[in-house]
């Protein structure tokens, strides 16, 4: 699903899902993917007041590896957004993972309807970005300061405004994205412009060589990064400590 659309196939009157309480349901709306024809029309649940955008008809879905497809993932309903804390959000992802604990039958001692979680694994988040139009909100941050991603590339004038939390959207870097004796791996971000590089250290050697192999083996996917973003001017990258496999995804 997708939280934004366009009312023209041209792509230039956009339409938020949160103002579209006026449009006819029937009207057909278009992907914000340009080289996607997909027919969008406005959904809501009954009993709920949020609006959100589906391409349902048969035959008239999304191209393969659009990315209003894979942002299906995303259903609003399912998280709680007014609880959600970006920076906080991403701190955690950084902490080691904990020993598994044995878990409760969730099914046992829960009492009443299950209360939703904020978005919290990076996936989640990455997910509830591009669902939304960069220029909109998710309890009030703006989702282009969030992800740094070509649609949101234009809010980034210079490296130093990517410093900071921040999730990207890269590839690897060429013709080298790694480094075995450092222990570097090399990203490039946004993927259509790639106007920033970055490098990511590793405290872990094992967690560094299963990163370098995982993107070896997938070496045309995108790889989005959740980090608390340095910038060195000598080395004109931005870098981060990887501290957890928490931090990081491939989108195949
Ligand atoms: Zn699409």
């Amino acid at each position: 699903m997708a939280m934004y659309v366009f009312k023209d196939s041209a792509r230039k009157v956009k339409l938020l899902a949160k103002d579209a309480f006026k449009e006819d349901k029937g009207v057909r709306f278009y992907c914000p993917n340009p080289t996607c024809d997909a027919h969008m029309h406005i959904c809501s649940r009954s009993g709920s007041s949020t609006f959100y955008f589906s391409a349902q008809i048969k035959g008239h879905g999304h191209i393969e590896n659009c990315p209003h497809y894979a942002s299906n993932n995303f259903d609003p309903i399912k998280y709680n957004e007014t609880e959600f804390d970006f920076n906080k959000a991403l701190l955690a992802l950084t902490e080691k993972s904990k020993p598994q604990t044995k878990k409760l039958d969730p099914g046992e001692h829960e009492q009443g309807p299950v209360v939703p979680k904020p978005p919290r694994t990076i996936r989640q988040i990455y997910d509830m970005c591009i669902a939304y139009d960069c220029t909109d909100t998710y309890n009030g941050i703006v989702i282009g300061t969030m992800l740094l991603y070509d649609g949101s590339a234009y809010m980034y004038s210079n490296a130093d405004d990517v410093i900071g939390w921040r999730v990207i959207e890269a590839k690897r870097d060429k013709p080298n994205f790694y480094d075995s004796v450092k222990k570097e791996i090399y990203l490039v971000a946004p993927i259509g412009r790639q106007k920033y590089k970055f490098l990511l250290r590793f405290d872990d050697e094992a967690q560094y060589k299963a990163m370098q192999k995982e993107i070896y083996a997938n070496k045309d996917n995108k790889i989005i990064v959740a980090g608390e973003w340095n910038f060195s001017e000598k080395q004109n990258k931005l870098s981060t400590t990887v501290l957890s496999k928490k931090q990081t995804k491939i989108i195949k």
